[in-house]
């Protein structure tokens, strides 16, 4: 198929690129030129496993860049419209979206036969209906299900594994009120026959992707609101409560054979510094305001987002036992990006980390493998990155565990070495308190 994709960021490239890699013709499109001109270049514009070996496989032959929104909209079938989608402080800013929309409208006004739209951007329900279609027929001066589709396909792709989890798919979502819609949508996704595939009305799919993403954040929150309790009560330890809680059977069923087969879900209840990135923050602010405008507060969201916002704080507290006065201390963050295997910092706890520790007088350092450019970007002014673990491990009183890379786990070793080594303070709880020679951990 010849499918067009709007917005080139983390979903969007790793749309078309995955697009191109299943057999379709894709052209991507962005109005940031170096962006574009990075793919044209086989050059992946962001970090993401595997993704620029697709590009080289595919760009200049199935996959193509560009800045011209009419020209890729005239030349395919499908466009996937892949822009951002953030939280303006009090509700979802959908200019990006509508904009995108008016574009697109503005294209197949003169453009002849039936076309396809479909959202793949994180939206609350109804705006796929309500925003994108009426935009697009203003601008087309045609009509939606008449003359051309309005559809809704979430994205559950996650950073670091993006590529796999798009080309190993759990699920597919796809909206729409009219059967030649959902059919252009089946023909994009015929290569993962086998995947269940779900049919709904763009509202279901909207909605589908925002519950997806809220009970993973209510999982995180509530782990860390039980290490909190965990770390008063005294000789309990909120990695040992959770190893219990997973070997229930609905989160480790037990097999025929005896083996036991964990579910992915168990690794969201587990305690740490709090859960960021582009998603579970704004998309859960998003919905309990989306929530609160049509009259139904949700309390329990509200919750979970207040409690990740202290999750930070915590980490403090822990460093302060050991450091009352921060004034001058030399404190590192080990890992900056908001997960492992991505270089991506937004909404990361290393931001509000960073912050308090300079507002209470702390020398702040920082590394991660990958996230350097974006870091010095996203921290406060004032941060220090460096350039390996070792660098890190030896010039700091105290270490702030923040991202779960691997590399990490080195930090025992590494730490047993050192005259005097710093304390570290895991907030990702993946090292053994007692293979450090100071510890304090989330829950510990
Ligand atoms: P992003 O901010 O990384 O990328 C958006 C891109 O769209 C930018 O490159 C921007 O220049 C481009 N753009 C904006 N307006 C444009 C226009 N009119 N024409 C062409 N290009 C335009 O965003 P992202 O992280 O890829 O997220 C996109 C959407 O997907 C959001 O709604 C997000 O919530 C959702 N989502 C993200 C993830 C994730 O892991 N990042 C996962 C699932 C869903």
């Amino acid at each position: 198929m010849r499918i067009s994709v709007i917005g080139t960021g983390y979903v969007g490239i790793v749309s078309g690129a995955c697009f191109a890699e299943t057999g379709h013709h894709c052209v991507c499109v962005d109005v940031d030129r170096s962006k574009v001109d990075r793919i044209n270049a086989g050059l992946a514009p962001i970090h993401e496993n595997g993704l620029d070996e697709i590009l080289k496989r595919h760009v200049g032959t199935r996959l193509t860049a560009t800045t011209d929104l009419a020209k890729a909209v005239h030349e395919t079938e499908i466009t996937f419209i892949a822009v951002g989608t953030p939280f303006d402080g009090k509700v979802i800013d959908l200019a990006y979206v509508r904009e995108a929309a008016r574009q697109i409208g503005a294209a197949l006004k003169a453009k002849n036969g039936w076309h396809v739209v479909v959202v793949k951007s994180t939206v609350v329900p109804g705006t796929t209906d309500d925003v994108v279609a009426v935009e697009l027929e203003r601008a087309s001066g045609k009509k939606a299900g008449v003359d051309f589709g309005v559809g809704m396909n979430p994205e559950f792709l996650t950073e670091g594994t993006a590529v796999d989890d798009f080309m190993r798919p759990d699920r597919i979502v796809i909206g729409g009120s009219d059967e030649r819609t959902l059919a252009a949508q089946r023909e994009v996704y015929a290569p993962f026959a086998g995947t269940p595939t779900l049919a709904v009305n763009n509202k279901t799919a909207e909605m589908i992707k925002y519950t997806s993403n809220s009970v993973l954040a209510t999982m995180i929150s509530f782990s860390n609101e039980i290490g909190n309790l965990c770390s008063t009560l005294g000789g309990v330890d909120v990695a040992d409560v959770m190893r219990g809680v997973h070997l229930a059977r609905y989160f480790s069923s037990l097999q025929p054979d005896g083996q036991r087969v964990q579910a992915g879900i168990s690794s969201f209840l587990w305690a740490g510094c709090g859960y960021g990135g582009s998603c579970l923050p704004k998309d859960t602010k998003a919905l309990s305001a989306h929530g609160a405008a049509r009259g139904m507060p949700m309390p329990l969201l509200d919750a979970v987002i207040a409690t990740n916002l202290a999750q930070p704080e915590r980490m403090i507290r822990l460093l302060e036992k050991h450091f009352p006065s921060l004034r001058g201390v030399k404190v590192g963050l080990a890992g900056l990006a908001f997960k492992e295997d991505t270089d991506d910092m937004r909404e990361s706890p290393a931001i509000p980390l960073a912050r308090l520790l300079l507002e209470r007088g702390a020398i702040v350092s920082g590394y991660d493998p990958i996230a350097k450019e974006t870091a010095q970007a996203a921290l406060p002014p004032g941060v220090t990155l460096v350039d390996s673990l070792d660098a890190l491990a030896r010039g700091n009183n105290a270490i702030l565990l923040v991202t779960r890379w691997a590399e990490f786990r080195r930090l025992p070793e590494l730490l047993k070495g050192l005259a005097s080594p710093p304390l570290l303070v895991d907030g990702r709880r993946i090292i053994d308190p007692a293979s450090v020679p100071a510890y304090e951990g989330i829950g510990a």
